[in-house]
């Protein structure tokens, strides 16, 4: 039996939220809004890659460095380019 536990130390994700110096701070606008008369609520979500809880990439610090889903052996089937 696996007695293992994981542990979340996942950070909510919020406006305004600790970000690194020099990189785009976290904004989420609702754009629409059920309590407003919208039939949805949808909001727009802007923020740095390096936001919260996350893995860094070794693309991220060595040019033609692996993307984070070679990493882990993972293909995206959907996606046409990896120039991001
Ligand atoms: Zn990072």
């Amino acid at each position: 039996m696996d007695t293992r536990k994981w542990i979340d130390i996942s950070m909510t994700i919020k406006s305004n939220m600790v970000h690194w110096p020099g990189d785009s701070p976290v904004k989420i606008t609702k754009l629409k809004d059920i309590e407003d008369g919208d039939d949805v609520n949808i909001s727009c979500i802007s923020m740095s890659s390096h936001t919260g809880t996350h893995i860094d990439a070794p693309l991220h610090f060595i040019n033609k460095g692996k993307e984070i889903d070679k990493i882990f052996g993972y293909t995206n089937r959907n996606s046409k380019s990896n120039n991001y």
